[in-house]
């Protein structure tokens, strides 16, 4: 029998009735044995998810305002849900401790983490599977820097003991055995540790949404869904804004080349996204995956007369961007220029100081920043080996009227990204899908 580790998120799990759907999934197929639950999410668009409820939570409470009707309403929650799902589970006491542990010295992460471990509790007395705390399998370093050995170490300890078990995601323990959330969306990061960890065969996750779509749909009208599509594609794509997954949730996957398949809990019919290993041949390659984008770069043109001669030149240049933690975004170069883009925030929290250390360690002929720059990504494995794709971009762009002001192509020929004035940014997309995929 197959191994499947599942994770769902917070929509999938924001009622009673959602969780009730969850476990007709679950039970479907018994190689779904290991199950990650994310905390309550909303479940129409006006709610606030559990996880902001208790942010806000601790903040009231550490700033000595009453923080009783924001955690009132996390109770709440959790006691439709209970309820609706008819099972056995008092919650009164749990509450009442973490009460009083808002009053004392308890951390922002831990009380954030408890959305995750309540849900998991539940789901875990729904299904009849054992409960796994994720402390007990996540670990990190007291840098925050999660610990590989151990944790696998741990997961696969637990495998050997527990055939079916639920465990939340979001949070692990430090070597001070302090709870330590990851990012926004981190769910998605355990299910992957887990999903390394046991070597399962496969990673579902578990969502709203049907999968990765082409393009933005609020861009583009009904952009077709991707079925398929490699780990390195889906980095480019993330990077530049598709957002259904956390952006780090292959990393743990990519050694041993475990697939994700994206689902749709509210439409487990549709086929959803298939995300798979670079060397896993896709068939029907078509020649681009999809196109993302972002607003809001600004370009540091720098101008330097026979520039390669300054060996020290680009040491300099990348100590001004460290000095004033810029993340240096991408950095196309010509002959005697250079063009840094960063993002606009960044560079404007420090615009006089990074000019003008350019300006003395650099000595350029010229220095000129740019913003409102809009990114846009077209990604593509099957790109590499076609001629003329470049053409026809350009070509679509230059019908439509949009100037390019600077292209970047990697050297893995994934993805070409263009930079435009960000006012032409959702016309350009629409233009690009149908040329490419339409
Ligand atoms: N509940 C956490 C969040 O809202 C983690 C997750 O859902 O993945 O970010």
């Amino acid at each position: 029998m197959s191994l499947i580790v599942s994770k769902f998120g917070g929509t999938s799990l924001a009622s009673s009735k959602a969780i009730l759907q969850v476990a007709n999934i679950i039970k479907e197929d018994k190689s779904r044995r290991y199950i990650v639950a994310s905390a309550p999410g909303k479940k129409k668009n006006e709610d606030t998810k559990v996880t902001d409820l208790l942010y806000l939570t601790y903040d009231l409470a550490s700033h000595d305002i009453t923080f009783t009707d924001t955690l009132d309403k996390v109770i709440k929650k959790y006691k439709e849900i209970i309820d609706g799902c008819n099972i056995d589970l008092d919650i009164d006491d749990f509450f009442a401790k973490l009460s009083d542990e808002l009053k004392g010295k308890v951390s922002r992460e831990y009380i954030a983490s408890r959305g995750e471990y309540l849900n998991a509790l539940i789901l875990s007395k729904v299904l009849g599977y054992d409960f796994i705390d994720a402390r007990d399998l996540i670990f990190f370093d007291n840098d925050g820097n999660f610990i590989e050995s151990k944790s696998y170490q741990a997961i696969e300890d637990m495998k050997n003991k527990h055939e079916y078990a639920v465990i939340p995601g979001f949070y692990g323990e430090n070597l001070d055995k302090k709870i330590k959330t990851f990012s926004r969306g981190g769910s998605d990061l355990t299910g992957s540790i887990i999903s390394k960890g046991v070597m399962a065969d496969l990673y579902e996750n578990w969502t709203d949404v049907s999968g990765f779509l082409s393009a933005d749909p609020r861009i583009v009208k009904n952009p077709k869904q991707i079925e398929k599509i490699t780990y390195s594609e889906l980095r480019e794509l993330s990077y530049a804004g598709a957002s259904v997954l956390h952006e780090e949730a292959i990393l743990p996957l990519i050694n041993d080349g475990i697939t994700i398949q994206v689902k749709n809990t509210f439409k487990p019919q549709d086929k959803g996204t298939l995300i798979v290993s670079d060397s896993a041949k896709k068939e029907n390659s078509s020649d681009i995956t999809g196109i993302s984008g972002k607003k809001h770069f600004s370009v540091i043109n720098i101008e330097k007369i026979q520039m390669k001669k300054d060996k020290s030149f680009y040491r300099k240049l990348m100590s001004v961007l460290e000095v004033n933690r810029i993340e240096l975004e991408h950095m196309p170069t010509s002959i005697d220029s250079i063009s840094l883009i960063v993002k606009e925030n960044q560079l404007a929290s420090n615009y006089e100081t990074i000019i003008n250390e350019i300006k003395t360690f650099c000595s350029p002929n010229d220095i000129s920043v740019e913003s409102n720059i809009a990114l846009i990504t077209v990604v593509g494995a099957g790109m590499k080996n076609h001629v003329g794709l470049s053409a026809k971009l350009f070509s679509a762009l230059a019908e439509a009227n949009i100037n390019i002001r600077m292209i970047i192509q990697g050297s893995s020929e994934l993805n070409i990204i263009i930079g435009i004035n960000q006012d032409y940014y959702e016309k350009a997309i629409d233009v690009i899908y149908k040329a490419f995929i339409n």
